[in-house]
C-alpha cells in the first residue's frame, strides 16, 4: 500500500481514508486552496489551513463541516501524520505533507516560488515522493521579477490616463486581483473593482491583510466616475456588455499565458502582462530538487514533457492524470466569454 494513490475520485491516502483535493464527492477532503478545481462542492468534511478557511467557506457555502489547522501543525488521522506547508500560490494555499511509517509524500497543489508580497512564501519540504504541478513546465516560461511587471502596469495605467482611457485589467478574482491591488502604485488614481473581486478582497481584509482602498463598480455609475481609474475585473468579463460602460478604455490581461505569442491577440487585449501564480520552468526544477524526492509524480500542465525531462535527469518520474487545471481554467473561461461575444 502506497502512502498516496491516484484514484478516479482524486489523490487518496488509503491508510487514513482521506482524499487530497478530490474532484468527486468524498467523506473527508484535505484541501490545498480555494480555487474551484481544488476546492469542490459535495464532500462531507473539509480540512484546510486557517488562512484558506474563510474563502473556502464562502465559495462553497459551508457551515460546520470545515475544520482548519495552522501551517506546520501536525494532525494524526488513523496513524497517518498530515501537515500543511505554504505553497506561495495565493494567500492560505498549502502543500500537504503526509507521513506514514517514516515515509514522506508531499502534494504541492498549485505553487510558485517568487514572493508576491501577499501569500505566505513557498516552503520547500523534504520528502521521498513529491507530487508536483507543471502548468508552465516548458523552458519558454521564465517569469520576470514581479517589480518589473508592475513597473509596466503602472506605466500603462499612466499612459491610459493621458489618452483619456480607463485602464481595465483582467485578472483571476481569487489571488491574482489582490496581488495586483497589493503591488500596483495606488497613488496614481482610483482603483475600482468588479463585484466578484470586491467580495474576495473584503474577505482578505477581514483576515487582516492591508490592501489599498477600492470602489466597487455598480450599474448606476457614469463614464465620468471612471475617469483616470484602474478597473480590475475577472477574465470572464472580457467581451461582456459590462465592459462597454468604460469606453474608451485600454484592456490589459494579467496571466502567465500572456507570455505566449498569439494568446493576447486572440483575446482582443491591448496589453498582456506576464504575471502568473504558478511556478515557471526554473522554479519547477528548483522545487523538485529541493524536496530531495527520488520519486516524482507530475500533475496538470505539460506533465508528459516535464516527467520525461525529470526521468532523463535521473529521477523516477511519471505523469498522473488529475482534474486540476492551473491557469487553463481562467483562459478557457475568458475564451468562452469572448466566443459568446463574437456570436452575439
Ligand atoms: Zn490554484
Ligand atoms: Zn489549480
Amino acid at each position: 500500500m502506497n502512502v498516496l494513490e491516484f484514484t478516479a475520485k482524486g489523490i487518496y491516502c488509503p491508510a487514513a481514508d482521506v482524499y487530497l483535493d478530490p474532484w468527486q464527492p468524498v467523506k473527508k477532503a484535505l484541501i490545498t486552496h480555494g480555487h474551484s478545481d481544488h476546492a469542490r462542492w459535495g464532500h462531507e468534511q473539509y480540512l484546510c489551513t486557517i488562512a484558506a478557511e474563510p474563502i473556502i467557506k464562502h465559495r462553497l457555502q459551508l457551515t460546520d463541516n470545515i475544520q482548519s489547522v495552522a501551517f506546520g501543525e501536525k494532525v494524526m488521522i488513523n496513524g497517518v501524520q498530515f501537515s500543511f506547508h505554504p505553497a506561495g500560490h495565493i494567500p492560505g494555499s498549502a502543500q500537504i505533507r503526509v507521513e506514514l511509517n517514516g515515509e514522506v509524500w508531499v502534494f504541492s497543489g498549485d505553487y510558485k516560488l517568487q514572493h508576491d508580497g501577499l501569500s505566505e512564501p513557498f516552503e520547500p519540504v523534504k520528502c521521498h515522493a513529491f507530487i508536483t504541478e507543471s502548468t508552465f513546465g516548458l523552458p519558454v516560461y521564465a517569469w520576470q521579477p514581479q517589480a518589473d511587471v508592475f513597473d509596466d502596469v503602472n506605466r500603462w495605467w499612466r499612459k491610459s490616463q493621458e489618452e483619456g482611457k480607463v485602464a481595465v485589467l483582467a485578472g483571476y478574482a481569487l489571488g491574482k486581483s489582490q496581488r495586483i491591488l497589493k503591488n500596483v502604485d495606488a497613488t496614481l488614481g482610483k482603483i475600482m473593482v468588479h463585484g466578484a473581486i470586491e467580495t474576495v478582497t473584503n474577505i482578505f481584509r477581514e483576515q487582516g491583510m492591508t490592501l489599498p482602498p477600492t470602489v466597487r463598480v455598480v450599474p448606476e455609475m457614469k463614464r465620468a466616475d471612471f475617469e483616470g481609474a484602474l478597473v480590475i475585473c475577472p477574465p470572464s468579463a472580457i467581451g461582456s456588455p459590462w465592459l462597454r460602460k468604460f469606453e474608451p478604455f485600454s484592456l490589459g490581461i494579467a496571466s502567465g499565458w500572456m507570455g505566449l505569442r498569439g494568446t493576447r491577440r486572440r483575446r482582443g487585449a491591448d496589453r498582456g502582462f506576464v504575471l502568473s501564480d504558478h511556478a515557471d520552468w526554473r522554479e519547477l526544477n528548483l522545487a523538485v530538487r529541493e524536496t530531495g524526492a527520488e520519486k516524482v509524480f507530475v500533475t496538470h500542465g505539460y506533465s508528459e514533457i516535464f516527467a520525461r525531462w525529470l526521468t532523463e535527469h535521473g529521477l523516477d518520474a511519471r505523469e498522473v492524470k488529475t482534474q486540476y487545471e492551473g491557469e487553463l481554467s481562467e483562459m478557457a473561461e475568458a475564451t468562452a466569454a469572448e466566443d459568446k461575444a463574437l456570436e452575439a
